[in-house]
Parts: C-alpha cells; sequence; structure tokens
C-alpha cells in the first residue's frame, strides 16, 4: 500500500478561451486549489486579444503578436485543455456538451464565449457578409478577404456595417492594409472605395463628441463614404439594400454590428437577456443557476448594463476568480464593482490612435505608441511565464473545500492508505457508469463480449485465418482523456495494419488517478470514449478490460488481429529489396513537441496538428500499400524512423538511403529540435546512429536529430516497388495521408552488417 499523491475532488470547466478566462487561468497557476481541477474547452488553440485585432490587420502585428496560446497556457496552470465546440449545458447532468464527444463533468462552470453576429436578422447577411465575430474565426475570412482583394483588378467597394469603435477601427485599419497590398502589385489606391454603414445619427455613439470629431475627420481624410442613420436591411450578391431603399453596388461587406448571446444557451434553461446574453448578478453568477458564471461579451449584468467591450472582460477575470475560490469553499461571494468610465485607445490603422475616457480626448502618434505599449504589456503576462515549482495542483490541503458527507467519506478514503491488489480496481458503480454510453462495434466472432459480459471475452478465429496479437500501453502525454483514448488505440492498432491485417478485438488495460467518483468516472468515460471511437472505426470489437488506480492516468490495449491463414497479404519487416522506395506516410516529429510542450516552448497549433495526425488510423494506409506492392512494412513508434528503419534493413540483408531534406515532418518539429528540446527517449534511441555510414556530415544537419525521434501513433513506413512509388504516395494523399512521401531508397548490402546512407 502507498499514499496517494493526488485526487481530483472538484471540477471547474471554463468554456472558452475569451479574454476573462485567459485571466482565471494565470491566476490559478500561480496559486492553485488543492483538489481542484481545472479544464478549458475551446474552439481554438490560439484566442485574439481584441485590443490588437485592428493593428494585426493593419499590419504592425503578426499572428503570434496579437493571439493568445491557449494550449500552452493550460499548460503553466496545469490545466486541461480541451479544444472542442461547446454546444450546451445539461444542468441537471452537470455536464457540458460538446459536439462529437462525450459530456464532460463539471461542479462549477464558467461561461466566456463573447459574442455571436446577429447576422440571421438581416436577410442575406449570413451568407454575403464577412463576420467579424466569432473572432476566432476572423482571422480566416480576413486573409481570405485580402486574398480576393488582391486578385481582383479594378476597382474594389467594400462596405463595412457597423459605425461603433470596432467597426470604425476594423475600416481604417483595413484600408491600411489593402492599400498597401494594391501599392505593392502597382495598383492605383484610389481603385479602394470605403463605405461605412451606421444605424445611429453618429459614428461612435457611446464615445463624447470631441472623439466622434475626430473620427469624422479622419474618415473624410481617408475617403470612408459614412451613411449615418442608414440601416443596413438586406445583403444580396455584390451589393446591399439600405433602410430607405438605397441599393448601394459592393464588392465585400464586413459585418461588425452589435451581436447576441450563442443560439445554444437558449436550450439551457439559463436566465436570458432579450439579446440572448446570459443575465448575472454582481458576483458574475448566473441568476438562475449558482454554479454557473457567466463573463465578458456574455455576460449581462441586471445591476448595470456594460458596454461589450474587452477591457471589461479583462477586469472581470480577478473577481470571477475569486468567486470561483470561494465558491468552491461555500463562502460569500463578493461582488465586482465595474468601473464607471474607461479609457478606450481607438486606432486609425496608421500608428495613430485617438484616446477617449468619460469627456477626455486626445491623439496621436504618441497615443498609439502608449497603446502599444500597453496592448504588448497585458500580452506578455501570457507569453512570458514567472518560473514556477513543479507542484501538482492537486495536492495539498483539500480541508477548505465544502465536500457534502458522502463526498467527505470518500475524499478520507482517498487521503487514507490505498490498498493495492485488486483493492486498487476502479470501483463497480464508477466503472460502469463510465462505460454505460460504450457502443463497441458489433461482430459476428465475437461471442462474449462487452455486450454479455463475463470473467473473460470469447472470440471466435474464422476459419482459414490467422491470429495476429500485439500489446501496448503508455501513460498520458495529453491533458485531453478523450483524445488520449483515441491516440492510445490508434497506436495498438498500428502494429496490426502494418501486419498487413485486419484489427478483430481488443481488450483494455487502463489507470486512472484518484477522485470522487464523479470526476473518476468522466475521466474514463472520456478516455473509454475515445478509444472506442477509434477501434470502432477500424472495426475493432473492444471485448473486455481491466481498470485500476494509478498515480497517472495510462492506457493500452491487447490488439488481436486476422490475417489469412497462408500468410498471403501479410506484410512483415523482412521483405525489403535494393532498388524499391522507402514511402512513409505520415510526419515525424511528435516526441520532440511534446517534449517541448511540457516546457511550454510548442505552439498551441503545432499540438493540435500533432495530435491530429496522432489520432490518423494506419488502417487506410497500410491497404494502400499492401495494393502497391509494398514488400515490407513497419508502423513508427518509440525507436524513431531510423531505430524502425534498421528493424527492417538488417532481416532484409539490405542497406538504404534516407533523403533528410524529404522527411515530412509536423509543424514545429525543426524548431522544437533545433532548440535543443527532445524526448527523454532521444537519448536510448540514438545508440542507433552506430548504423549510419556517414552521419558525420549530417551532424549538424538540422533534420538530423528527427531522425532518432521517438513516435506516438506514427505513421507506416514501407518498402514499396520504385515503378509503383509515385502512383502509391498519390493514392495515400488521396486517402488523406497529405503528407505521404518517398524518404529514400533501399541499396544492396555494402558490409557485413546493414547500415543507412544519409543524403540531403
Ligand atoms: C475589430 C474590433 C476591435 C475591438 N477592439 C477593442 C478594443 O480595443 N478594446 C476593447 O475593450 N474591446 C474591443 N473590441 C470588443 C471586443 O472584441 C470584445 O468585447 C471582446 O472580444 C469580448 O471578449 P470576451 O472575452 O467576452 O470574448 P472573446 O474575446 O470573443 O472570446 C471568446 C472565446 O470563446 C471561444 N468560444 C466561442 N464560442 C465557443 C464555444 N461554443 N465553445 C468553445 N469555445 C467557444 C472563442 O474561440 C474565443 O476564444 C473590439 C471588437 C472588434 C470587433
Amino acid at each position: 500500500m502507498r499514499p496517494h499523491e493526488a485526487a481530483v475532488l472538484r471540477d471547474i470547466v471554463l468554456v472558452g478561451g475569451g479574454h476573462s478566462h485567459v485571466g482565471v487561468l494565470r491566476a490559478f497557476a500561480m496559486r492553485p486549489v488543492p483538489g481542484v481541477r481545472i479544464t478549458l474547452v475551446c474552439t481554438d488553440a490560439h484566442t485574439p486579444y481584441s485590443g490588437m485585432l485592428p493593428g494585426y490587420v493593419a499590419g504592425h502585428y503578426g499572428y503570434d503578436d496579437v493571439h493568445i496560446d491557449l494550449s500552452r497556457l493550460a499548460v503553466f496552470a496545469r490545466a486541461r485543455f480541451i479544444c472542442a465546440e461547446v454546444t450546451g449545458l445539461d444542468r441537471a447532468q452537470r455536464t457540458v456538451l460538446l459536439r462529437d464527444r462525450p459530456p464532460l463533468h463539471y461542479d462549477l462552470v464558467s461561461i466566456n464565449i463573447g459574442s455571436t453576429p446577429q447576422v440571421q436578422m438581416v436577410p442575406g447577411a449570413a451568407r454575403h457578409a464577412v463576420a467579424v465575430k466569432p473572432i476566432y474565426q476572423f482571422n480566416q475570412r480576413w486573409l481570405a478577404l485580402r486574398e480576393r482583394i488582391s486578385a481582383h483588378p479594378g476597382r474594389n467597394t467594400i462596405a463595412v456595417v457597423g459605425g461603433g469603435a470596432g467597426g470604425v477601427e476594423l475600416t481604417l485599419a483595413m484600408q491600411y492594409a489593402l492599400q498597401a497590398v494594391l501599392r505593392e502589385q502597382g495598383r492605383d489606391i484610389g481603385d479602394l472605395v470605403f463605405h461605412l454603414f451606421t444605424a445611429d445619427a453618429t459614428i461612435l455613439p457611446t464615445h463624447n463628441r470631441a472623439v466622434q470629431r475626430r473620427f469624422d475627420a479622419v474618415l473624410a481624410q481617408r475617403g470612408v463614404l459614412v451613411h449615418r442613420d442608414c440601416a443596413v436591411d438586406e445583403v444580396q450578391a455584390k451589393r446591399l439594400r439600405t433602410r430607405n431603399g438605397q441599393w448601394v453596388e459592393v464588392d465585400e461587406v464586413v459585418w461588425v454590428t452589435q451581436a447576441g448571446g450563442a443560439p445554444w444557451l437558449r436550450e439551457t434553461g439559463l436566465a436570458l437577456d432579450e439579446r440572448g446574453f446570459i443575465r448575472v448578478n454582481d458576483f458574475l453568477q448566473s441568476v438562475s443557476d449558482e454554479r454557473v458564471f457567466a463573463v465578458g461579451d456574455i455576460a449581462s449584468m441586471d445591476s448595470r448594463a456594460l458596454e461589450k467591450a474587452g477591457v471589461f472582460a479583462v477586469r472581470m477575470a480577478a473577481p470571477l476568480t475569486r468567486n470561483l475560490r470561494r465558491s468552491l469553499s461555500s463562502q460569500a461571494l463578493v461582488p465586482y464593482r465595474p468601473q464607471r468610465r474607461w479609457l478606450a485607445l481607438i486606432s486609425t490603422g496608421d500608428r495613430y490612435a485617438v484616446a477617449s475616457r468619460g469627456a477626455l480626448s486626445f491623439a496621436g502618434s504618441w497615443v498609439w505608441r502608449w497603446k502599444d505599449w500597453i496592448d504588448r504589456r497585458f500580452m506578455r503576462r501570457f507569453e512570458a511565464f514567472p518560473a514556477m515549482d513543479n507542484n501538482n495542483p492537486l495536492i495539498g490541503n483539500t480541508s477548505t473545500l465544502a465536500l457534502s458527507a458522502e463526498e467527505s467519506l470518500q475524499a478520507a478514503s482517498l487521503l487514507a492508505m490505498r490498498c493495492g491488489g485488486c483493492g486498487a480496481k476502479v470501483g463497480a458503480s464508477v466503472l460502469s457508469g463510465a462505460l454505460a454510453g460504450l457502443v463497441p462495434v458489433a461482430r459476428e466472432d465475437v461471442i462474449i463480449g462487452l455486450h454479455a459480459p463475463d470473467d473473460a471475452a470469447i472470440v471466435r478465429v474464422p476459419p482459414g485465418m490467422a491470429l495476429v496479437h500485439t500489446v501496448d500501453f503508455f501513460r498520458s502525454f495529453v491533458d485531453d482523456p478523450y483524445v488520449f483514448g483515441q491516440i492510445a488505440a490508434n497506436h495498438a492498432l498500428g502494429d496490426i495494419f502494418a501486419m498487413g491485417a485486419t484489427a478483430q478485438s481488443a481488450t483494455a488495460i487502463a489507470t486512472v488517478p484518484p477522485g470522487l467518483e464523479d470526476q473518476v468516472e468522466d475521466t474514463l468515460r472520456q478516455m473509454m470514449s475515445g478509444a472506442v471511437k477509434a477501434l470502432d472505426a477500424a472495426g475493432c470489437a473492444l471485448v473486455g478490460g481491466h481498470s485500476g488506480e494509478g498515480s497517472e492516468l495510462a492506457l493500452g490495449f491487447a490488439v488481436n488481429g486476422l490475417v489469412d491463414a497462408s500468410l498471403q497479404g501479410v506484410m512483415r519487416k523482412c521483405g525489403m529489396r535494393a532498388g524499391e522506395l522507402l514511402i512513409l506516410t505520415k510526419p515525424l516529429g511528435t516526441g520532440t513537441l511534446f517534449a517541448a510542450h511540457a516546457r511550454l516552448a510548442a505552439r498551441g497549433r503545432w499540438i493540435q496538428a500533432a495530435l491530429v495526425s496522432m489520432c490518423q488510423s494506419n488502417q487506410a494506409g497500410a491497404q494502400v500499400l499492401k495494393e502497391h506492392g509494398a514488400t515490407a512494412c513497419t508502423d513508427l513508434t518509440g525507436f524513431g524512423l531510423l531505430g524502425h528503419l534498421v528493424e527492417m534493413t538488417r532481416p532484409s540483408g539490405v542497406d538504404a538511403r534516407v533523403d533528410l531534406s524529404a522527411l515530412p515532418l509536423l509543424a514545429g518539429a525543426q524548431e522544437c529540435v533545433a532548440q535543443g528540446i527532445v524526448s527523454s527517449l532521444q537519448a536510448a534511441n540514438l545508440r542507433l546512429r552506430q548504423s549510419l555510414r556517414n552521419q558525420e556530415s549530417f551532424l549538424a544537419h538540422p533534420r538530423y536529430p528527427l531522425l532518432f525521434d521517438p513516435q506516438t501513433a506514427g505513421g507506416l513506413l514501407a518498402s514499396v516497388p520504385a515503378e509503383r512509388a509515385p502512383a502509391c504516395v498519390a493514392a495515400l494523399q488521396a486517402a488523406g495521408y497529405t503528407h505521404a512521401a518517398v524518404i529514400g531508397m533501399v541499396l544492396e548490402q555494402d558490409a557485413a552488417s546493414t547500415s543507412i546512407v544519409l543524403a540531403d
């Protein structure tokens, strides 16, 4: 028996990576609450900081200057990051509903999802206008718009609908950026015509007269045609109609008008205001559910109407953090008192800005520099993190948490010495709850499986077939249990597909960190749902398993596959022939990327792309390789490219050449190894460099370390007759392996033992 280190007693789920939640995560990172697990769910790994968005559009900032990397921030906060879309709340079950994956348990949930454009209220707007919200998708929409203007010769007319600070700033920033594009192309900037439509009598209606006058002057001087008292009531392709019936010919319409709450909120039963925003009290708590908090644009305070501005969302982070902490221990909550006046620094696109505060206004290039300084200082808080010791936020004195009598009993047993042996099994009710919704694929050859649970599963081997056995197991290296489940299953299935077999059945072995029953059940459900998704897609029935408590989340599978008993169609490692070409189906780099992720040195988008690659099955790839006459095949896992290649060349009695420049790499992999960040397994893999014939010339090559990078759920490496290789790569790419490439050639063996030659 051993004492337990960490137990999950409470779950806080942060929905949306808005301006408040980034502050909450940072605050919890600095001062975690023992026993509390935080999960951030957001549609994107990078969230834009609205204050710098116009500067980004104008071209003064790069993408990473204005986006907060949520995946990296979550690592710093030791929070789980789930890149997914929230589609609802089941308040009775206390779960957050997610698109295409199982619901997520919460004890407290906070919503910071910004606002949603109300384009559906104006006919044609949803179809023909470029909406600035949701803000996370705006980058793609803006880049696409810039591309269209760049490719459209002659006159381009752009209409911006919305005369608030966002609309005015965006108009001027877009004009600045697009004029630069036209100048670069040697075109006349007079070909760019901007219209700004506002339903109000003035632009910037929430700002003082002096600010309005300054912007009237700037817009006039920059030739922007401002239409006041002119609501747009219909949009069609290439034209829009104003309320007074006038049609205006336009090439682009950008929609920056007042927005509302996300439609899914209506199904939650939460009290909403007339625009669909969540009504909150002074504690930023839903007026209809004390477990639900809302902040930023999506919140509507009952006591005071606030402008929908990022500045409030930022300020709400501290009171929200305080109230989440207090809620956990049933302490009285503290009201949030929004400032009466706030400073807005509104830019004009050309490194010039106007300050607005109450009745005050001033302007200048220095105001822009000041704004730039404030904004960059804000962003640094989420870029450069203070050094923290490695304390696990789940460890420590959990006595401050308010628990029910039943939960206190469970918690006391978690803190006591925990049993080993069968005493460490996950409880029966937790297990059945977690597995209840799983639907393993039904197969006729599964006689006794999870549909009729027994002491063991019974599976028939069809006549004329032989069984292929394999087993894999590893601890989680990602904080999202659903994605981890998919990857673990995919990784285990990789051996079956690499042999040219079809997957038949699997048994799982899992360890889950201790916690209250709800928390453990949720983790197990997430992980096994992910695993079953991958197994089902492969036609592989999950027929049983075993789960126990462990200090870390871990999952493995014993998988059975089937091949023809004559071994026809089997792809072994030993069949390579000189002259054949080496094909790799997926990009390399998972080892270095996840080592960098743990050290806060990887970008969130690199990690998300790597996860997508790891979740891609090798099933279709193996089929394509088989159809193109592959003579040998293996799946890339822990030993890295070189290790697995040598495992193929040795029994085949051949040498091989690897073209470093042809290696497909995951985004960011080369940057990570350039920083000297490698997986802990790299050192062991490096021993295989003795098999390299000419490594001296390549030691400094930027891709050299990636030869030894251990892969999780990596691609297939195969040897294919040279004449069939181009068609094979094309077929692999068509099947979704977009990085598939020829990476070298099989050579005659030159010396007594096999060797690998590097080329550039
Ligand atoms: C061009 C422009 C310039 C602006 N400039 C300023 C400015 O200078 N100063 C200022 O104070 N305000 C400014 N604003 C207003 C500002 O954009 C908003 O007030 C601010 O973004 C609101 O922040 P938020 O935290 O509520 O939400 P957001 O910043 O919109 O963040 C919402 C987050 O939730 C995520 N999300 C949304 N839906 C879901 C879902 N269903 N599931 C999971 N995740 C989800 C999104 O990916 C995003 O990460 C500007 C607005 C515009 C349009």
